[in-house]
């Protein structure tokens, strides 16, 4: 019997010895900063030993929905459990079975204190849990912040009564240092922030909620812009305990808001400086901005005002019913006119834009004025002088068509007699008529050479008449020019010696065609030749060369003559030109050997040039090509013909 009794309280004993090594074992746990799911694993290996048959003693955490269990844990029948309950709300069980089946006691296979001892770990657990849900709430805030403070592209610094307890990376790149340079130093060795240094030495006296500053520096010998806040920290007793700087490196958008700026007043000035009046408005008609000039528009009252656009206008710049430019907010499209003020009676040209939003409904209206008073005058004046001068031509025309009508009429009515007067004059010169004395000999001479004359003058005008009838036509051959040049150089003999004038010529080839017309080729050299002794005084020289030169002949005629001045050369090739009228009077001639000369040459593809010095002597060079594309077959109209040589 008393074996028993001591073999109960031995039990007794050591059921509570095992209870309270588990209570501590646990509360060990509870002590450790593990993290839940490691807690709750460690709870479920040594929970199973404060049990009677705790060798088969199996038990399973449930938190939040998550099971942690030993291996062959199963709900039964008798399986003992506890709530937990973190801040008043269920969030799981602690449950401990047997495995294998154990007699019943008073509650089951478990003892009644069991149960109590689950309520007394299950608490102790809960309040644990509460405290690790604070702990890591407080943690992930933590983080959070941390993440804040080191991803800030702020530069952010804490200090502890002006030395650096804390900054970030920003804050590093900002003033390119290290973490080590900057930790414990004084914060004004690299903020050089003169108005934050002053209210930071006084701030210890006056209460500052907020401190903002903008300006530049000069970190490592470079320019930076920087904007400095601070937040003072005070203590309870009111004095400084440091604070919370933010600094921002705003260099590129000071850069960028000076480049805007700079564009802006480009854009201003340039816009003013038009000489166009611009006026914008928006749909209620108010100026929204202009470039106006006051003699143009009424100045607003106030500056910077945005007057209606029909207050503004000093008269009836823009007519106003029906007005243009609500048509063009009313139409959507560009509407253009031109209007002539009926006060200052000036007239100007409208263009009126319509400016869109990204809707596509209208907004503004751009007025692009200009004033073409001196435009339309000019316009009306041109207008009128058109109008004289086709008239004029037409006068001219008309003028011209009876000069040739009078040429035509002239050639066949002088033609006529002069054939009669050559024909008899020559008879009498050859004496068919009967002999003459030497002075009737001489007279007769002096008539036949006259006639000549006439007859040249004659052929001249219908030269220049057919030619501007266009029915001009040249038989085109080949032609020995080489004989050619030759003959006409002895068409002068007479007349040089005569003047006492020498004639040299130079040809460098014996024979040389070309294709030409044989009548009209000869009468430029017949033209430029008579030219040539006619200006040249008694005693003087002619020269005739030729030479050939690429797939042309160049021919030069030089004299030492009078000579041209280099101003009258232009004009040589123009009709009836000749440069003194008076002195011509002495020389004689009609001023269109050149002319007819110059459009013979061209009709021959060639060219014709005269250099000249006046008193020195004149050179005129023709330029002739050995072949004609075209050979004109259709009959002469003009047989013009010297068969004597043309006397001065
Ligand atoms: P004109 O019958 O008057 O000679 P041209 O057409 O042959 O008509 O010549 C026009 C003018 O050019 C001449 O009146 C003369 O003033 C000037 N002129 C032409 N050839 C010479 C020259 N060799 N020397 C000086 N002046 C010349």
């Amino acid at each position: 019997m008393w074996i028993i009794i001591y073999d109960k309280n031995h039990h007794a004993l050591e059921k509570r010895e095992k209870e309270l090594e588990c209570i501590y074992r646990v509360s060990d746990l509870f002590d450790m900063h593990l993290p839940i799911s490691s807690l709750l694993k460690g709870i479920i290996q040594r929970l199973p030993n404060a049990f009677l048959y705790s060798d088969v003693a199996v038990s399973c955490i449930i938190l939040d929905g998550k099971e942690y269990k030993s291996d062959n844990f199963k709900i039964n029948s008798h399986t003992l459990f506890s709530d937990i309950i973190v801040n008043g709300n269920k969030r799981g069980s602690v449950n401990i079975s047997y495995c294998e089946e154990r007699p019943m006691h008073d509650m089951g296979p478990f003892l009644k204190e069991e149960q109590r001892l689950l309520d007394v770990i299950t608490s102790r657990l809960c309040k644990v849990l509460e405290r690790k849900y604070v702990e890591e709430a407080l943690l992930d805030s933590e983080r959070r912040h941390r993440l804040i403070f080191d991803a800030s592209p702020i530069g952010i610094f804490v200090d502890k009564k002006g030395v650096i307890t804390h900054c970030n990376k920003s804050f590093l790149k900002i003033f390119k240092l290290s973490h080590n340079d900057v930790m414990g130093a004084n914060i004004f060795d690299y903020l050089d922030d003169k108005r934050l240094c002053k209210v930071f030495l006084g701030s210890s006296e006056k209460h500052l909620p907020f401190y903002e500053n903008e300006y530049s520096a000069i970190v490592y010998g470079s320019e930076v812009y920087l904007r400095s806040y601070y937040v003072p920290i005070r203590s309870r007793e009111d004095t400084s305990e440091g604070g919370i700087g933010l600094i921002a490196d705003i260099t590129a958008n000071k850069n960028y808001e000076d480049e805007l700026q700079n564009q802006k007043e480009l854009l201003t000035s340039t816009f003013n400086a038009l000489q166009d009046l611009i006026i914008v408005v928006d749909r209620n008609m108010r100026i929204v901005t202009s470039n106006w000039k006051s003699e143009e528009m009424s100045m607003p009252q106030q500056p910077g005002a945005h007057p209606d656009l029909f207050e503004c206008f000093g008269h009836n710049l823009m007519p106003c019913d029906p007005c243009p430019v609500k048509k063009v907010f009313s139409t959507g499209n560009m509407t253009e006119f031109e209007y002539e003020d009926p006060v200052d009676k000036k007239t100007r040209d409208f263009r009126i834009f319509p400016v869109h939003d990204t809707k596509g409904d209208v907004v503004m209206a751009v007025s692009h004025i200009r004033d073409i008073t001196v435009r339309k005058q000019t316009e009306e004046a041109l207008k009128k002088s058109t109008v004289e001068l086709e008239k004029a031509y037409e006068d001219l025309k008309s003028l011209d068509k009876l000069k040739d009508e009078f040429l035509s009429n002239l050639r066949h009515e002088l033609n006529t007699p002069l054939t009669s007067i050559k024909g008899f004059s020559e008879l009498l010169h050859e004496c068919a008529l009967g002999p003459l004395n030497e002075k009737q000999m001489d007279a007769i001479e002096r008539v036949v050479a006259k006639s000549y004359k006439l007859q040249h003058l004659i052929d001249s005008l219908l030269f220049v008449s057919v030619n501007q009838n266009g029915t001009l036509k040249y038989n085109f051959e080949k032609i020995d020019i080489f004989s050619l040049l030759k003959d006409t150089v002895n068409c002068f003999v007479d007349r040089s010696i005569e003047k006492k004038i020498t004639i040299h010529t130079d040809i460098t080839f014996d024979s040389c065609f070309i294709e030409a017309d044989r009548t009209y080729i000869n009468q430029i050299f017949l033209n430029l030749l008579d030219n040539a002794v006619k200006f040249t005084d008694h005693g003087g020289n002619v020269t005739l060369e030729a030479f050939e030169e690429a797939n042309a002949v160049h021919i030069v005629i030089g004299d030492s003559g009078i000579g041209i001045s280099e101003s009258n050369i232009p004009g040589l090739f123009r009709k009836f030109y000749q440069i003194d009228s008076s002195s011509t009077r002495n020389y004689g001639g009609n001023g269109l050997g050149l002319y007819i000369s110059k459009i013979i040459v061209e009709s021959h593809k060639g060219q014709i040039w005269i250099e000249s010095e006046k008193g020195k002597g004149t050179d005129v060079h023709v330029l002739l090509p050995f072949e004609q594309k075209k050979n004109h077959t259709s009959p002469r109209p003009y047989p013009a013909r010297y068969d004597k040589p043309i006397l001065g």
